[in-house]
């Protein structure tokens, strides 16, 4: 069975994985990142590749692709990272330089893509070939297979469901724009709103819920204010579940998929925003477009990215 590489660029780690084609993961690594430049995290790679080798009993001989995902622009034809803010990337070559390090060809795409390809090969959309991929973290992000091929957009744009604008020039959002999903469902953006509410006073229950801490407010307080039938908390929860409605149920709309795809933190972090999500999308989404739409989580969750990346770079 053939072999690749995965590796997945997050906010807060590197992770480096051996995947069979089947989606299998052979052997795997996960580190904090240390220097964010791209020659030391080209190095870093290169060493863990060799550990999982060694872990794995396997040589580059093995190898028919390596795979890179991280959360950003990129030119997928050159592998070239347009911007990368978690990584604070701009213009940088790193499908070149990975290439140089490694003396092997590196695929670099956006993690959301990968996590997409990943669910579409190996997860629970298998065989479906018009999937939209949700993921709702600490930012918000989508991936698109279109009559069973990655769609990226005519500027590897596509997918960047958490900025659709939802209140159109209000909450600002990180991307600089004002209006957008993320800025009102994102994770951190949701703890933003809520230490916003205790301030005014409206979220007692959730500060409660948070030990009182101020700096601890966030989804997971939310999540037990809900579960303690706070209002606010409950309110709380269905406007999220609304504006998550309304941009993928227009989204459904538009696109006609057969399987959407709900992963990522915020959903397991707080038990009762998916089925609150799923019944806001039936009511946005057009009848005929989603009477055979079915919504299933994620089957690989954190590795849906690292395996995608991995399987996206088997040529
Ligand atoms: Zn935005």
């Amino acid at each position: 069975m053939r072999l690749a590489v995965g590796c997945d660029l997050g906010a807060t780690n590197l992770r480096v994985a051996l995947v069979a084609e089947d989606g299998q993961v052979l052997a795997s690594t996960r580190e904090a990142h240390g220097d964010r430049e791209p020659e030391v995290v080209a190095r870093r790679i290169a060493a863990r590749c060799a550990d999982l080798f060694a872990m794995a009993g396997r040589t580059w001989n093995d190898v028919a692709g390596v795979g890179v995902g991280l959360a950003g622009q990129i030119h997928s034809a050159t592998g070239r990272v347009v911007v990368g803010p978690n990584l604070g990337w701009r213009d940088v070559h790193f499908a070149a330089l990975l290439r140089d390090r490694l003396g092997r060809d590196v695929r670099v795409v956006n993690d959301l893509n990968a996590a997409a390809w990943g669910e579409h090969r190996a997860g629970t959309a298998q065989g479906v070939d018009d999937v939209l991929v949700v993921f709702l973290g600490s930012g918000v992000g989508a991936g698109l297979i279109l009559g069973g091929a990655l769609y990226e957009g005519a500027s590897g744009l596509a997918g960047e469901i958490g900025h659709v604008k939802v209140r159109p020039g209000e909450r600002l959002c990180g991307c600089g724009e004002r209006g957008c999903l993320e800025a009102y469902v994102g994770g951190h953006h949701v703890a933003d709103r809520l230490r916003e509410a205790v301030h005014e006073g409206r979220a007692q229950a959730v500060l409660a819920a948070a030990g009182g801490d101020v700096n601890q407010v966030g989804p997971h307080a939310l999540h037990l204010a809900a579960e303690h039938g706070d209002p606010f908390a409950l309110d709380f929860l269905e406007e999220m579940a609304a504006f998550l409605g309304l941009a993928i149920g227009n989204a459904i709309t538009l696109l006609n998929p057969r399987k959407l795809v709900l992963g990522g933190g915020m959903f397991h972090g707080i038990s009762r925003l998916r089925p609150l999500v799923e019944r806001a999308i039936r009511k946005v989404a057009g009848r005929a477009q989603a009477a055979e739409l079915t919504i299933d989580e994620s089957a690989l969750g954190d590795d849906a990215g690292l395996v995608g990346a991995a399987l996206l770079a088997l040529p």
